[in-house]
């Protein structure tokens, strides 16, 4: 390889396949530097100020790079690190390398817009090109507007619109080979001390998730091989009936692309599994669907979308809030998804809706203190899906649940987790209680109460009255209704 080289820098897009800033780089005879920036302190001009990585997310983003700086060793070339402000980092090492050009991919999100408008200012400053690729979504946000050039705020219409696109391009391959150049100072991923270490608390994490491009692609083929039932069995806590995807998606490991393919593949092959594919692929719209809008309303995770909201009676209780947080609301299925959340750093999508509606509407505390939460607790933690996914639970956000549907946790509980199971695994302290009780253990007499080694406000507690906290939440949310 000859040439000044192409710096390549990888943002949340830590893979090597279907990499269209990589793969253009290396299809020329220049020389290619992989680089990942760590900047934690490039606030863009106007809100909102860059978001730093909740704790769960720094922990799989120490893995994602172990893992990318492997797969770009075994072709060849090594991953450099370095940390501050993009703009400063990039032009410097293009100086100092004597670049030709830096490429990205684009992240359609206002903080890596502004931050990306940036390092291009930068670089031409130095007479440095730079080039931007799609690769992080099927369908750029501006393809898809309304007659008031606006994101669609519905999901359905949203979803047909893509659809109408078509197939979005075929994944690019891995480049066979990355030539590098020899030399080029880095730090270390233990430098930038992503990870707990006192305490460290990152073992239910290791115990869970394999992070990285490889485990991501087998998860995607193993979840495909499996993919019959997921229509209906994507709702239930206690099957492992989803694809686990989401933190690969997060950060790039595996593209919407990727994924979108691979499924029609499989459609085509097995006619009968259409149905559950098409279910998995509207799934995979709705991050779609979440990022489009965040696109539009970059300050989703501190505004709401509807504004009738903004003066929502919001309570101040801070004991409320901890006791969700830890997964002591008495509630069992809250607790289950909480303590879930906090030992793995997921919770399944159903539960995720009935925590977030607990939390909102029965102890009316604002969704940003979930957010934020989950913000800080998610390995998949995603600028777009969790402040939208909050304030449709909500019912201030795009597509909204109506206001007076409050999930009521014993029902939810019974329906998708009938035999208690995923009740069982994480609040083990009711495990003892029969299936008719262990979703309302309030319910059972003294005498069921022991046999189960249950005391109740001792081995678990009580916390809201079910009816009492929907009556509030109807009563405040009427206050938002006569607005
Ligand atoms: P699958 O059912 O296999 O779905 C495939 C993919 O589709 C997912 O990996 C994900 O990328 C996407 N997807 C599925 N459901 C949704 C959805 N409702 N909104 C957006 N994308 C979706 N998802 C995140 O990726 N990051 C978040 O921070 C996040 N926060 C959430 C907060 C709340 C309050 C709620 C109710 C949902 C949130 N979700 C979030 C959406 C959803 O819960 C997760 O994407 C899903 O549980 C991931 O599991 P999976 O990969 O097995 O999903």
């Amino acid at each position: 390889m000859t040439g000044r080289p192409i710096i390549v820098w990888f943002r949340d897009d830590l893979r090597l396949s279907d990499h269209p800033a990589l793969h253009a780089a290396a299809a020329g005879c220049a020389p290619v530097i992989c680089l990942y920036v760590l900047d934690e302190q490039s606030a863009p001009s106007g809100p909102p100020a860059a978001r730093p990585l909740g704790g769960a997310a720094r922990w799989w983003l120490a893995q994602s790079l172990r893992a990318l700086g492997a797969d770009v060793r075994s072709a060849g070339a090594a991953l450099t690190l370095r940390k501050g402000a993009a703009a400063d980092v990039i032009a410097g090492m293009a100086g100092e390398v004597d670049a030709q050009a830096v490429f990205w991919n684009e992240i359609a999100q206002a903080p890596h817009l502004a931050v990306a408008d940036r390092v291009a200012a930068a670089l031409e400053k130095i007479d440095v090109s730079s080039e931007r690729f799609p690769g992080d979504l099927l369908a750029a946000p501006t393809a898809i507007r309304n007659k008031e050039n606006r994101a669609l705020r519905v999901f359905t219409p949203f979803w047909k619109r893509v659809q109408a696109l078509g197939d979005p391009p075929k994944p690019l391959p891995a480049p066979n080979k990355l030539a590098g150049i020899a030399g080029v100072a880095s730090d270390t991923v233990e430098n930038w001390q992503l990870e707990p270490t006192r305490p460290d608390w990152a073992g239910g994490l290791r115990e869970t998730w394999k992070p990285g491009e490889q485990a991501a692609q087998a998860r995607l083929k193993t979840f495909l091989d499996g993919i019959k039932g997921y229509a209906t069995d994507r709702d239930r806590p206690d099957r492992e009936g989803t694809s686990r995807l989401s933190p690969h998606l997060r950060f790039g490991e595996i593209s919407p692309r990727q994924v979108w393919h691979a499924a029609r593949f499989a459609a085509a092959e097995h006619p009968r599994l259409a149905a559950d594919i098409d279910k998995f692929l509207s799934e995979l719209g709705w991050r779609e669907f979440c990022r489009h809008l965040l696109f539009d309303v970059p300050d989703l995770a501190t505004r709401n979308l509807q504004p009738n909201f903004d003066d929502f009676p919001w309570k101040q209780d801070g004991r409320a809030l901890r006791a969700w947080q830890r997964g002591q609301t008495g509630y069992p299925i809250v607790d289950a998804g909480m303590r879930e959340l906090w030992h793995s750093g997921v919770m399944h999508n159903r539960v995720r809706m009935v925590v977030a509606s607990f939390l909102v509407k029965h102890l009316l505390i604002d969704w940003r203190a979930g957010e934020a939460w989950f913000w800080d607790t998610l390995v998949d933690a995603d600028a777009g899906s969790n402040p939208a996914n909050w304030q449709w639970v909500a019912g201030c956000g795009a597509d909204a649940a109506p206001y007076f549907r409050v999930f009521n946790p014993i029902l939810q509980g019974e329906k998708f987790d009938p035999e208690g199971d995923y009740v069982r695994r994480w609040v083990p302290e009711l495990a003892g209680l029969p299936n008719k009780l262990i979703h309302q253990p309030w319910q059972a007499t003294p005498l069921e109460l022991a046999a189960a080694g249950v005391e109740l406000g001792k081995t678990y507690p009580p916390i809201i009255d079910h009816k009492a906290g929907r009556e509030r939440a109807l009563k405040a949310y009427a206050v938002i209704r006569a607005r």
